[in-house]
């Protein structure tokens, strides 16, 4: 069998009509997701590129597809445009900012009034403001869309604190974020039944430190906000590169995931982009 040489790794924030950062619209997700169909590509669960990464064989044309931080819009808009083209994706949910109560309207059903989507700059101020619910997912939401197979859930710390800007002293940080992996683990155990070993770190930052800890809670699979670089087969799996969505349809989507894949084009092309960051300091 032909086997990947390399799986790209998609990042989504937001799936939203509110015009944004980091914000894709449901028109530019459904003609993505429908590129991805058309052009014959398969996504992978998190377990499956797990699988690549440790050797084993997988469609050339595969992808892995992820969402941060788990926002109400992701319910909302993603989840009945992967039902529609039966795809799969991953998302890494923020556990301290998932809310209780019953399911909301999604645009999977005619006729129903959809909640209010706050924007990403609105998302962020309620996160500060303590008020999560109208910008974040129900554990009911949740579950639904875990049964409905168009997710699976991982982890994305607690809190989403940024410790090694606020800790007077590391020890005092690495502290801290022992109880995000315990704490998150907890809640996840408690409504999902089981713990994973994908994790992915909160506002990209990490160190060698924040790798052992994770590494000792059992985290085999790290995510980074890091893009310009290959997910190779039999590689490491504690630096997994992700690509940046563009609120761009189809056509750029599908050439940046080729170019993200080609053994060629792909690793001339991270050059070229880290040269240039570089160049701009
Ligand atoms: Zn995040």
């Amino acid at each position: 069998m032909k086997t990947a040489h390399c799986v790209p790794v998609v990042m989504y924030h937001h799936i939203s009509p509110e015009i944004g950062p980091i914000t894709t619209s449901p028109k530019n997700f459904d003609d993505q997701m429908k590129g991805l169909v058309d052009a014959g590509y398969s996504t992978l669960t998190c377990d499956e590129f797990a699988d690549f990464l440790a050797g084993k064989p997988t469609p050339p044309k595969s992808v892995l597809l992820t969402f941060d931080d788990g926002y109400l819009d992701n319910w909302v808009h993603a989840h009945p445009i992967l039902k529609k083209y039966g795809l799969r994706a991953s998302m890494f949910v923020v556990t301290g900012l998932i809310g209780d109560g019953p399911i909301r309207p999604c645009a999977e059903q005619d006729g129903v009034t959809l909640p209010r989507l706050p924007s990403h700059l609105e998302c962020r101020a309620l996160w500060t403001a303590g008020s999560t619910d109208s910008a974040m997912l129900r554990w009911s939401e949740i579950q639904a869309m875990r049964a409905a197979g168009t997710f699976e859930f991982h982890c994305h710390t607690y809190t989403h604190t940024r410790w090694d800007l606020v800790s007077k002293t590391r020890e005092e940080c690495l502290a801290h974020m022992r109880h995000e992996f315990e704490a998150s683990h907890a809640l996840l155990k408690e409504h999902l039944g089981g713990g994973s070993q994908h994790f992915c770190w909160p506002q990209g930052y990490f160190a060698d430190d924040y790798v052992n800890l994770a590494q000792a809670f059992g985290f085999r699979y790290l995510y980074t906000t890091q893009t310009h670089g290959q997910n190779l087969c039999a590689k490491n799996s504690t630096h997994i590169y992700r690509i940046s969505v563009k609120n761009r349809g189809a056509r750029w989507f599908l050439h940046r995931i080729w170019i993200a894949s080609h053994p060629v084009v792909g690793p001339l092309y991270n050059k070229w982009q880290s040269w240039k960051r570089k160049l701009r300091g």
